[in-house]
């Protein structure tokens, strides 16, 4: 059986379950394969949904436990893993069927299983039962996502050796974790595990943590989870992994050339991620990959095959969300003649640990690197009377400006709801707005946000409260 549409999208991750939807409101005849047997991709199901929910249960563990220091006492608390983790399934199952309603709200027709090319307008979808539908269409967009890359000659089994999909659902606290990678996910499950009671130990191949990011704050971030309890080993690599009766030894060996073995029950794995072409059969049609085997595009998101498009995590650009569903949106109006876009420039980057971190823009370092004359605002949360008010004050906010024109370069912030407050210097970034702009604008007291007023009147050094 041949089914025709004008345009399908294959994968019902953020890239192209969004991207699906944009061209059914744009009056194309849309469908969107998805081989997972539930929509969201990986970001619902075994990503972004699933550890923002662990992150916040186990936050709210800790707090809990340590109410009596607010002279709230309420007895023994203790942890129940199993109903802790069903409360994140549901979270996952209630997020992945509400794509499933969108989807047929905006009359796109999904179609479970795997999609793969048959030729450059026909995709042949064979399900988890076997069938196998054929597909035609004018317009395909490629949104298959990203999987998570091991480390050479090491097999996850996602339970003792595992990547964030094992991390996400262990049935009882690993004693002792260690996390190879200091980047988002080992920082996040690190922190869900430290919290519920495991010693974890984040082994590093850089003398520093999140690499990217801007130095100062990834110094205070670092800081600051050594404080909450969990253990660095920079400038170490990992030479091998050998499973044993508790769990696993990892055998790494730092700069100087100095031996040393771990022993765990659990190994997180989390050193990146590559693109995920499997099982698309790209070859048949002969789209061309970078050097990172991404799929090559166009700034229209097109690739070397005219009616073909390729957005999210499986081409070139940060591994995010919001990156990817707003490609999707992009390549939904191009196709549609209008004219879609995407600012780089501007897209927000979060890791969701306490105190949160978040950023846009350029970084000290990358302006340093191109020559360009800036002024520096800090405010600290200490000077907040918010984060003062209720003892969560860790962090603060700094804000990067022309030297010249005052336009707001970058932001980076650590501290109470910085994956919040990170909004307003992206629409602020968007508008081309100076930091005397912020400043300028009135802020509600008592307020986090106060803090990047304050850090927009620093960058004049006229902050009041500091
Ligand atoms: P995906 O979400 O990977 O979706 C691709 C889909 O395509 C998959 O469901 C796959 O099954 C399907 N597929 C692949 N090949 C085929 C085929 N041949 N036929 C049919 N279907 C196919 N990002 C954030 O912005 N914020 C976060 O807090 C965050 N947290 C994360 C936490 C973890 C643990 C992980 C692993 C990732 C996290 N990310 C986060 C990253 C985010 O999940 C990805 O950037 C995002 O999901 C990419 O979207 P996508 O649509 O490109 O791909
Ligand atoms: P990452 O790129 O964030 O971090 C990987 C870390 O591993 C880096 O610090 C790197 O230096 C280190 N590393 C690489 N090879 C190593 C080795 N052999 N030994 C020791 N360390 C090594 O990758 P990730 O944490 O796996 O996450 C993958 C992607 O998923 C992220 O880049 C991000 O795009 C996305 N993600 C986003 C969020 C979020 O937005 N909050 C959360 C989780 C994941």
């Amino acid at each position: 059986m041949i089914e025709k549409f004008q345009a399908v999208v294959i994968g019902g991750g953020p890239g192209g379950y969004v991207c699906a939807i944009r061209l059914a409101q744009l009056g194309f005849k849309t469908a969107c394969i998805e081989s997972r047997g539930s929509l969201g991709g990986t970001c619902l199901n075994i990503g972004c949904i699933p550890s923002k929910s662990l992150l916040n249960l186990s936050e709210e563990f800790h707090k809990v436990k340590n109410l009596s220091n607010k002279g709230i006492e309420i007895g023994e608390v203790k942890l129940n893993l199993p109903k802790m983790m069903k409360s994140k399934d549901k979270a996952v199952s209630i997020l992945t069927k509400g794509v499933e309603f969108l989807l047929k709200k905006n009359k796109v027709t999904y179609f479970q299983g795997t999609g793969s090319f048959k030729s450059k307008n026909e995709i042949m979808v064979k399900s988890n039962t076997n069938k196998e539908t054929s597909i035609q269409a004018d317009k395909i967009i490629i949104a298959s996502g990203s999987i998570p890359v091991s480390l050479p000659g090491i097999k996850f089994d996602e339970e003792v050796i595992v990547s964030s999909t094992g991390a996400l659902k262990l049935n009882q606290v690993p004693k002792k974790m260690v996390i190879v990678g200091g980047g988002y996910i080992g920082l996040e499950m690190g922190s869900v595990w430290s919290r519920l009671g495991a010693e974890v130990h984040v082994v590093e191949f850089l003398d520093h943590i999140t690499p990217g990011m801007d130095k100062e704050i990834s110094n205070e971030f670092m800081k600051i989870l050594k404080k909450q309890g969990i253990n660095f080993h920079l400038q170490h690599k990992v030479e091998k992994i050998k499973k044993n009766k508790s769990g696993a030894i990892v055998s790494t060996i730092d700069k100087n050339g100095d031996k040393k073995d771990f022993e765990c029950n659990v190994v997180l794995i989390s050193v990146g991620r590559k693109p995920n072409i499997i099982g698309l059969n790209l070859e048949k049609i002969g789209i061309n990959l970078d050097e990172k085997n991404r799929i090559k595009t166009d700034k229209n998101f097109r690739t070397n095959i005219n009616n073909i498009y390729a957005i999210g995590d499986v081409i070139a650009g940060p591994m995010l969300a919001h990156k990817a569903e707003d490609e999707g949106i992009a390549v939904a109006e191009n196709i549609a003649g209008q004219s879609g876009h995407v600012n780089y420039e501007t897209i927000p980057g979060v890791i969701y640990t306490t105190p949160e971190v978040a950023s846009i823009g350029k970084t000290e370092e990358q302006l340093k690197e191109k020559n360009v004359q800036f002024k520096i605002g800090k405010f600290s949360f200490m000077a907040n009377s918010r984060a003062k008010a209720i003892d969560d004050a860790e962090g603060f906010v700094k804000i990067l400006a022309d030297e010249k024109t005052d336009k707001v370069l970058g932001a980076h912030l650590i501290g109470p709801h910085a994956g919040e407050l990170i909004a307003e210097i992206g629409v602020a970034m968007e508008f081309g707005a100076s930091s005397e702009d912020i400043a300028r604008t009135c802020h509600a007291h008592p307020t986090f946000s106060e803090a990047v007023k304050e850090a927009a009147l620093a960058v004049d050094k006229r902050a009041i409260h500091s």
